[in-house]
């Protein structure tokens, strides 16, 4: 494992992938805003602790992105510029908006620096044992080049076409999965009305082909549990929809389940304001049905 990787962003995700790579025997630059995150990531997992993003990718091959959206990465890249080494390759993994990934391209591939979107899927839990499904997009070489550090945090590593095809996957993805947790949560509070058991009724579901990732993983594990901490947050499932959407109008598709999907998350996230995880969606299916599950 011949690169020296910068790794920006240690939240819920970027942290336990950055500790997959130390792991892994690289070494890892890690930084992030918060101080405590970087300081964390050097004491406990390994890396080696920095003050800067410049700092960070100033001797690094490959500087690795893992922030809330694709406006951060702009902006954080785009102040660390100079400081970049020719030649370097940018994985921004963060679950952006393809257009300003673009964008960023321009602006990087003059002065020598190369970038590839390599969104991810399968949560915090899958992020802490290195398999997580990867999505790539990007020149095909450069997408090899990243392939041995991906496959330290992933399992399963798809490229998905040109620069941004990784993220557009992963926003579809995320409405796929979205719009099954809102469904599952509305039959569960139909069924509630009609009498049936809402645990017995996911059991059901789990051994039917009403099953999904929600019935498997979030609907009894946070919702009936009434914990909602799965470690994604509301307001970036709204972000990852509102991309779908955006290609969808990009491309003249007609997505009118897209839509309302979109809004109802958004008006979730606009009742349980800031913080909340996505989970407790189920909370404002609760409140437009008038009962709770649990
Ligand atoms: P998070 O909010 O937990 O982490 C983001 C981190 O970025 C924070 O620690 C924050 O301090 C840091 N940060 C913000 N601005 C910064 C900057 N300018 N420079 C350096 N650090 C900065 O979010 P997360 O859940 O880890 O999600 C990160 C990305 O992964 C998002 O794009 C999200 O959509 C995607 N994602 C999340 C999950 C999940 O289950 N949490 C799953 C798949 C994909």
């Amino acid at each position: 494992m011949p690169e020296r990787v910068a790794f920006i962003g240690l939240g819920n995700m970027g942290y336990p992938m950055a500790k997959q790579l130390v792991d892994g025997g690289v070494e890892v630059a890690g930084y992030d805003v918060d101080p405590n995150r970087s300081g964390a990531f050097a004491r406990h997992a390994g890396g080696k602790k920095v003050e800067s993003v410049e700092q960070a990718v100033r001797q690094s091959d490959i500087v690795i992105t893992m922030l809330p959206g694709s406006k951060l990465v702009e902006e954080t890249i785009g102040s660390a510029k100079n400081a970049l080494t020719r030649g370097a390759l940018l994985i921004d993994m963060t679950s952006g908006i393809p257009m300003v990934t673009r964008r960023l391209a321009d602006f990087l591939n003059p002065v020598g620096i190369s970038i590839i979107d390599a969104p991810v899927s399968g949560g915090v839990a899958r992020a802490q044992t290195g398999d997580l499904s990867i999505m790539t997009g990007g020149d095909p070489a450069d997408c090899g080049r990243a392939d041995p550090l991906l496959r330290l945090m992933g399992s399963t590593i798809t490229h998905v076409g040109a620069l941004g095809a990784g993220q557009a996957m992963k926003a579809l993805n995320n409405l796929v999965s979205a719009g099954g947790f809102l469904i599952g949560v509305e039959a569960l509070l139909i069924g509630k009305r009609f009498g049936l058991e809402p645990s017995k009724m996911v059991d059901v579901f789990n051994t039917s082909t009403g099953m999904n990732n929600s019935t498997q993983k979030k609907l009894r594990q946070f919702v009936l549990s009434r914990t909602f901490n799965a470690g994604f947050s509301l307001e970036l499932m709204v972000k990852d929809l509102s991309i779908a959407l955006e290609i969808a109008r990009d491309g003249d598709a007609t997505a009118p389940f897209s839509a309302l999907c979109r809004e109802m998350w958004s008006g979730a996230s606009k009742s349980l304001g800031p913080g909340a995880d996505h989970t407790a969606m189920a909370v404002f299916s609760e409140q437009l049905a008038g009962m709770a599950l649990a």
